[in-house]
């Protein structure tokens, strides 16, 4: 039997839109593993360490995070 692997992972994308964001720092705060830090410019979210948790996206008070799925 032949698997298509390409199908049994998912993957997302969390996006941090600037234009909605008040710059409160919650995020920064109660994401477990630390993913969202702050770059140069604007926030910047880790893919290598985000385990999709969703906290930013329920605590953000702007509704400025979202996740899409990207496979
Ligand atoms: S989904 Fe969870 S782990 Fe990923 S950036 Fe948001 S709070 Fe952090
Ligand atoms: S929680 Fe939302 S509004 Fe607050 S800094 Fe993060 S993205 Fe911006």
């Amino acid at each position: 039997m032949t698997v298509d692997t390409s199908t049994l992972v998912t993957r997302s994308q969390i996006t941090i839109t600037e234009s909605d964001c008040s710059g409160c720092g919650t995020c920064l705060v109660i994401c477990p593993k630390r993913a969202i830090v702050k770059g140069p410019v604007f926030l910047e979210w880790l893919s290598s360490a985000c385990i999709f948790c969703d906290a930013c996206i329920d605590l953000c008070p702007t509704g400025a995070i979202s996740e899409t799925r990207i496979n």
